[in-house]
């Protein structure tokens, strides 16, 4: 029997799998600083569940924006907690933003306004505001990269230079994320002991740094 090759999506979230396992005690070991401790375990159960549900969805012969909205669903169901809906949402409605575009076809603007779209939904969802110390102090540097890296990019260079456009984007959320240890945390569980997380990154954000670096690798490949 022929081995099938994974999909875009599968490809792509099995890389954020492996290096979310890889750090799943590092994430653990920082949303105890302040708050549960259960962020290293709820993004390994996330992200399991959303590639096994993005594999499902493209070996049926769904596209992208598809499998991404299963991914999403799955992420959200699998992984519980606050961040768990969040990152379900922007899943999901990155793939609602790509509706309709093959793989092949993802431009770096048709990539920047599903991003675009998706910080929007995970914000009206979160509510939580710049500085805050969440993901989102990760997120939406990574959103202002992108759109700004996509707007001075060839239209027309595909996903090639989407690939390139993300992986700038990517390096913006790693130092973002570092930058989160200088914050007071306003929002979630660790705002009740907002001082004992003084000098230590936020969980999410970090998590989310993972993850964007671990898919631009991915794309390069
Ligand atoms: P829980 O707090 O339910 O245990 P996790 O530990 O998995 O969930 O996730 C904690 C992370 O979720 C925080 O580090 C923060 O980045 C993110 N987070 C929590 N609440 C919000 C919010 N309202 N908006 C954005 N991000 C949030
Ligand atoms: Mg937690
Ligand atoms: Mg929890």
């Amino acid at each position: 029997a022929e081995v099938p090759v994974a999909g875009p999506v599968d490809h792509a979230l099995t890389a954020a799998m492996l290096r979310l396992e890889e750090n799943e005690g590092e994430l653990g070991r920082l949303d105890a600083v302040a708050a549960d401790g259960d962020h290293g375990l709820g993004m390994t159960r996330g992200i399991r569940a959303a590639v096994a549900a993005a594999r499902d969805a493209e070996q049926a012969g769904d596209g992208v924006s598809q499998a991404l909205l299963a991914a999403g669903t799955a992420f959200a169901d699998a992984a519980g907690g606050a961040s768990g809906a969040l990152y379900g949402v922007l899943l999901a409605e990155v793939g609602a933003g790509l509706r309709g575009v093959e793989a092949e076809d993802i431009t770096p603007t048709a990539l920047a306004d599903a991003v675009d779209g998706a910080v929007r939904a995970f914000a009206d969802l979160g509510g939580a505001r710049p500085g805050d110390k969440t993901m989102l102090d990760a997120i939406e540097p990574f959103r202002a990269r992108l759109r700004a890296r996509a707007n001075g990019a060839d239209a027309l260079a595909g996903h090639v230079e989407a690939a390139a456009c993300w992986a700038e984007a990517a390096e913006r959320a790693v130092r973002a994320a570092r930058a989160t240890a200088h914050l007071t945390p306003a929002r979630g569980r660790a705002a009740r002991l907002a001082d004992r997380s003084k000098g230590h990154p936020d969980p999410g954000a970090t998590s989310f740094a993972l993850v964007v670096g671990a898919v631009a690798e991915a794309a390069q490949r």
